[in-house]
């Protein structure tokens, strides 16, 4: 048995977290869920979206599983996902976007891995207003350090598991510093793998390469908020933002969450597709060394999509978020 940190999460996040436990018990997979809060409803019914006693259970057990949380806009508290990625040092978000049987889009055989730097950069929200003259700053920080982490968790990734390319994003003709400090490790990590193409694309080119030609890429690394933006854009070239898992890997703990938000539009109203999260609590199995029931699963997920009146509507099913779960059981 696996003693695993479940944090269920805000919106959407209970009802995806329901169906992962569903399939997990179905499945006899091997883990002991601590059950934890954090996020909007955490701050609603106990004062603090980010409770001592969370994060005593994620530093005892080192893994958890984390639906999405809110992060209000405006003045109010800040993310609690960049908060738990400082604090556990979760260096590397890795979030794979492959197509799927039976599931339509505009390209087929996409299979691209995105590796984000999740720790600093411009999306870390390093903010401060200046009231005399009203203006607002944002720092980017970049390190060598941290740089140096995702580029080559890209380039091992890629090595292990038999990829061809790595394609650094970067924006350095205008931010030649900070940009231009993580291009010049891309370069000198990649000269150590010199079996692995390698090359480098300015951001902007990129989302529309990435659109047009999404074939062309295999393992992308590239910054916090470019990796934010373009792991979305890889969702979509798959499907939607129902169907990508992650991983926020780091020094200290191990993080899976899907790569979607808490969905406030559709919380309540079992419509959530709980795949995202399920192939998240996948990478997690796999990650501890569960690889067996991984397999059983997704196996069971890929054979369920072929019947759509059981999907959830976001991939043009006429069913809901249990209809789905209740399907995969039948088939483990
Ligand atoms: P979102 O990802 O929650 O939703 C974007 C769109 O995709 C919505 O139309 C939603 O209905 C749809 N969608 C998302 N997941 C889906 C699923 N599983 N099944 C079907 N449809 C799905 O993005 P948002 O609306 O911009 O953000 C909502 C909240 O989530 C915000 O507070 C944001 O800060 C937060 N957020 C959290 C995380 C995280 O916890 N890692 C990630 C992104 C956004």
């Amino acid at each position: 048995m696996h003693d695993i940190v479940l944090i269920p999460g805000d919106g959407i996040g209970p009802e995806i977290t329901k169906a992962v436990t569903t399939i997990f018990q179905e499945a006899k997979a091997p883990i002991n869920w601590i059950e934890c809060s954090a996020g909007l409803s955490a701050h609603e019914e106990l004062g603090n979206p980010l409770p001592e006693e969370t994060l005593e259970a994620i530093k005892k057990y080192r893994i958890a599983l984390k639906g999405p949380l809110t992060t209000p806009v405006g003045a109010s508290f800040r993310s609690i996902n960049v908060a738990l990625r400082k604090k556990f040092k979760l260096h590397s978000n890795i979030r794979p976007a492959k197509t799927l049987p039976h599931i339509e889009s505009r390209f087929d055989n996409i299979d691209l891995v995105m590796f984000r730097e999740n720790t600093e950069g411009l999306y870390i929200g390093k903010e401060k207003w200046i009231q005399e003259d009203e203006h607002a700053e944002s720092i980017a920080v970049v390190t060598r350090e941290a740089s140096e982490k995702i580029v080559r968790a890209a380039f091992e990734y890629a090595k292990n598991n038999g990829r061809k390319k790595v394609t650094l994003v970067h924006k350095a003709n205008i931010l030649k510093y900070t940009c231009g400090l993580f291009m010049e490790v891309g370069e000198q990590i990649a000269a150590e793998y010199p079996e692995i193409e390698y090359e480098d694309l300015i951001v902007d080119n990129m989302a529309m390469q990435m659109v047009m030609y999404p074939n062309k890429y295999d393992v992308i690394v590239t910054t916090n908020l470019f990796g934010d933006i373009l792991s979305d854009l890889a969702s979509g070239l798959v499907g939607g933002l129902g169907l990508t898992g992650a991983a926020n890997i780091g020094d200290d703990a191990a993080i899976f969450e899907a790569v979607h938000g808490s969905a406030p539009d559709i919380a309540g109203q079992n419509k959530a597709n709980p795949i995202a999260f399920l192939l998240s609590s996948l990478m997690l199995l796999e990650y501890i060394g569960e690889q067996e029931v991984a397999d059983t699963i997704r196996q069971a997920i890929y054979e369920t999509l072929a019947d759509k009146s059981v999907c959830t509507p976001d991939i043009g099913g006429s069913g809901s978020t249990t209809t789905f779960t209740e399907a995969v059981c039948e088939r483990l």
